[in-house]
């Protein structure tokens, strides 16, 4: 009769309540996680503060992490906002949600409710991606400009014409280029090539006086990471070119390549990290092998922009191994955003071991949360529940390493406060006055 205890204890398991998330009962985890709940972080990389419209529709082409039925975001409207999703009805619960948070953006004003949604997510302080800096205290919330938007001076229709969103992308950014040319004080695109690195270099310098800490490309969608090493005489010749007669899609890449490097330079000059988005990202037009993070090898290894600090934003995903060895670098440095949606707690954590074993003081803490279709309400319900698990993923992670005889607790609680500020501290050369 040995079988009769198995089966009873089956029997017993089935009829208990279905364990989710059971590293939350590991003592170890529980310890760390416990620790480092006490540090508030930076987030390296937000789109806080933009609105979107809510539309449960697109969650069939979206992975599960940016579904409406993502049960984390049931939990920050319940939690946030104590609005429960009832009977599945995630657009009732949205609604609800929404009309709190009209109250208390009223009650509060904007710079209140922002600071008060970092607080209850123990955000220090967040990096807002956004073309211009309406909206952004420089304080609580950090100002990160499109670099991207410098690359686009000429008629583009070579580069338009390869998908619709190529086409109103570089739409919205040559409008986004002229507000920059009047914000210069200039009628029109200077009309050589060194009048408008000029204009770059300047404009470059106005976005650091008005508050911005970093640049960001996003070519990753647009073209390949492959910025390759253009002559000034060629990239001048293409320049004048381009004015009177459309490039064709080689000729204008190239140009860009020296524009991107002229930026590199710059934005080290006037100590604006590089933020990079190299990885995979929204379908349907990105292109995997363009936007591989190995395709900036080329650049990483370039001695002349060693003084120039280089961020991989979303960290190389899926390539996440040669993300976090190219972090080895003294000048790269590494981004998990968008991994923090896109995962769930384990897989993260599995995520962020590798980078911890390679380049501990290279991980900025970031999740890339945003008003995405599938979000209820708006970005900060995301950026609620993404900085729940995402801490989560790091104690697991931590706890992991730990367990394995890679570092003792000490070692371990020190490493996950550097990622989750003491980093980014570093990077950017801020002091750790507060929130520890
Ligand atoms: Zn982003």
């Amino acid at each position: 009769m040995t079988t009769a205890p198995i089966l009873m204890t089956v029997v017993a398991l089935a009829a208990a309540e279905p364990r989710t998330r059971p590293w939350r009962d590991d003592p170890l985890f529980r310890r760390l996680a416990e620790r480092l709940d006490r540090v508030r972080a930076i987030d390296n990389h937000t789109h806080l503060i933009e609105e979107g419209t809510f539309n449960p529709a697109s969650d069939a082409r979206m992975p599960l992490g940016l579904r409406s039925t993502d049960p984390r975001y049931a939990e920050a409207l319940r939690d946030r906002f104590g609005s429960p999703v009832k009977g599945g009805d995630v657009s009732a619960a949205a609604a609800r949600a929404a009309k709190v948070r009209a109250e208390r953006m009223s009650r509060l004003g904007p710079g209140g409710y922002w600071a008060d949604h970092l607080d209850y997510t123990r955000t220090e302080i967040a990096l807002v991606n956004q073309d211009f800096r309406e909206g952004i205290d420089g304080r609580r919330l950090r100002w990160v400009p499109q670099a991207t938007n410098l690359l686009y001076p000429l008629p583009a229709e070579a580069l338009m014409k390869r998908s619709p969103k190529h086409r109103t992308g570089i739409q919205e950014i040559q409008v986004a280029l002229k507000r920059f040319v009047a914000e210069s004080g200039l009628d029109a695109v200077p009309a050589d090539l060194t009048t408008y690195v000029a204009f770059v270099e300047a404009t470059l310098t106005r976005w650091k006086q008005q508050g911005a800490v970093a640049v960001k490309f996003w070519d990753a969608y647009l073209r390949t990471l492959v910025f390759e090493d253009v002559s000034e005489e060629r990239a001048a010749t293409l320049y004048a070119r381009g004015r009177t007669a459309p490039l064709t899609r080689e000729e204008y890449l190239a140009l860009q390549d020296y524009l991107a490097r002229r930026i590199f330079s710059a934005a080290g000059e006037r100590k604006l990290p590089v933020h990079i988005h190299s990885s995979n990202g929204v379908p349907p037009f990105l292109r995997t092998m363009e936007a591989d993070v190995r395709n900036l090898d080329s650049v990483l290894t370039d001695v002349r922009y060693f003084d120039t600090q280089f961020v991989l934003i979303h960290g190389g995903n899926p390539l996440v191994e040669y993300g976090a060895y190219l972090a080895l670098k003294p000048h790269v440095w590494y981004d998990m955003s968008a991994m923090t949606f896109l995962y769930p707690v384990p897989d993260l954590a599995g995520v962020l071991r590798k980078v911890l074993i390679y380049a501990p003081e290279k991980l900025l803490f970031s999740t890339d949360a945003a008003a995405y279709p599938g979000i209820p309400v708006g970005s900060e319900v995301q950026h609620s529940s993404l900085c729940r698990s995402s801490r989560e993923a790091l104690a697991l992670a931590l706890a992991g390493l730990v367990r394995d005889g890679v570092v003792d607790m000490d070692a371990a609680v020190r490493m996950g406060e550097k990622v989750l500020r003491g980093n980014a501290e570093r990077l950017y050369g801020w002091s750790s006055a507060r929130g520890r």
